[in-house]
C-alpha cells in the first residue's frame, strides 16, 4: 500500500459503519420449529399452512436410493 492510498481512521470507520450483520427474520412455524420468514419450513415443509415440500416422500426416495446403491456395492463385493 502506497502512502497516497492511505485513508484516515474516520474514512475507514465510515466505510465499516455499514458492515454490521443483521439478525435473521426468524418466526415459529405452526409445527413449532423455528422458520425463516418467506421460506418453507425445514422440518414440516409447510408454507402459509400448505405443504409445499413433501419431506416424507423425499426421505423415502432417498432411503430407496441408498438401498439400491448398497445392493449394487454388495453384488460388486460378491463377485470378488
Ligand atoms: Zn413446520
Amino acid at each position: 500500500m502506497v502512502v497516497r492510498m492511505r485513508h484516515t481512521r474516520a474514512h475507514t470507520a465510515n466505510r465499516r459503519s455499514h458492515h454490521a450483520l443483521k439478525a435473521q427474520g426468524l418466526s415459529t412455524c405452526e409445527c413449532g420449529a423455528a422458520r425463516l420468514s418467506h421460506r418453507a419450513c425445514a422440518s414440516c415443509g409447510r408454507y402459509k399452512g400448505r405443504v409445499v415440500v413433501d419431506h416424507a416422500s423425499k426421505a423415502a426416495a432417498k432411503a430407496a436410493k441408498r438401498e439400491k446403491v448398497k445392493k449394487k456395492e454388495g453384488s460388486k463385493s460378491e463377485s470378488r
